[in-house]
């Protein structure tokens, strides 16, 4: 009987590891035209103010509708355009697309917002990125302040001094660089002085089981008096709930992004966002300190 079991198990494994292996190929395969194909776009999620509500910025991430296979999220295909070595053009397609929008919408006369662009670690190992984005940059005549990029802790960790060198030569161009679904990876915090860092964003599951967890509200009280005492900047990100913006709010996370603000809209969408609801984040500071 168990022997019989145990026979139709291994059946099961074998079809479902040859699905998984399937896809795989499909995703890798679609992924290696959907460039020429015109099927990737991004989209852009607010960041906002958790004291005033405004938006203060935006994290750009990218879509794909394949036209094999629909749409397909990233937590699926940038891993495997990391693996491919297509995270290199497509994320360097990113980044200009980002930057021809940011400066689309100066054009339509929008107040400046800092964009936050994810980086793989594939891109980050590249020594010719600095270079990319001072290209990019250029071409686009975008100021360097208004890109932001999000490293993960692993990619810090991994061969630190060689980060430390790549992370100076993009804070060099005049870009931000913020630490991405921090408290995840391994976290060596006294790296965290030495790297070149701008700001932390705290990773959802901190976030979702805020108010319910005291553990997760003792630790993200602890992220928050650790980045305010470094001089980084703080996001919490997945932020579903008013309890948790509320209690985000109370303990002095400045900056937050989540469904309960927006979902990730399109360019158009976001237009409109920072037509009426924008406001830098250098207004802000002053108003808080007349108030003061
Ligand atoms: P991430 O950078 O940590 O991005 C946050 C993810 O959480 C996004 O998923 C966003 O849509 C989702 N999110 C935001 N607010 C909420 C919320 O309130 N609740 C929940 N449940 N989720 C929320 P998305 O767009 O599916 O992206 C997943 C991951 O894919 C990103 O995680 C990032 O690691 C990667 N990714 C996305 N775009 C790019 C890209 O252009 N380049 C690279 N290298 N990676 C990217
Ligand atoms: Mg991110
Ligand atoms: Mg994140
Ligand atoms: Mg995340």
């Amino acid at each position: 009987h168990a022997k019989k079991k145990g026979r139709n198990n291994f059946q099961f494994y074998t079809d479902s590891l040859s699905n998984d292996m399937v896809r795989r190929l499909q995703v890798e395969t679609g992924l290696r035209r959907a460039l020429e194909r015109d099927e990737l776009s991004v989209v852009y999620q607010p960041k906002v103010d958790l004291e005033t509500r405004m938006v203060v910025g935006a994290e750009a991430l990218l879509r794909w509708r394949s036209t094999d296979l629909g749409d397909v999220s990233p937590t699926e295909f940038v891993p495997v355009a990391e693996e491919t070595g297509l995270v290199v053009p497509i994320g360097e397609w990113v980044l200009r697309a980002v930057c021809k929008q940011i400066k689309a919408w100066l054009d339509e006369g929008l107040p400046p917002v800092r964009v936050g662009v994810n980086l793989s670690a594939r891109q980050f190992r590249d020594q010719g990125l600095a270079e990319t984005i001072k290209g990019i940059l250029r071409d686009t005549g975008v100021q360097a302040d208004l890109l932001d990029l999000e490293l993960t802790e692993s990619m810090l960790i991994e061969n630190a001094n060689e980060a430390i060198e790549a992370l100076w030569s993009l804070k060099n161009i005049g870009i931000t660089l913020s630490i991405d679904d921090f408290g995840t990876g391994y976290s060596s915090l006294s790296y965290l002085k030495r790297f070149p860092i701008d700001a932390l964003k705290i990773d959802r599951s901190f976030i979702m089981d805020i108010p319910a967890s005291e553990d997760d509200m003792a630790i993200t009280q602890a992220i928050i008096r650790m980045a305010s005492s470094l001089g980084l900047k703080l996001v919490a990100e997945g932020i579903e709930t008013e309890d948790q913006a509320e209690f985000l709010r109370v303990n002095n996370c400045e900056l937050g992004q989540g469904y309960l603000f927006s979902r990730p809209i399109d360019h158009n969408n976001m237009a409109a966002l920072l037509a009426d609801g924008f406001m830098p984040p250098e207004v802000i500071l002053a108003k808080r300190s007349a108030v003061a």
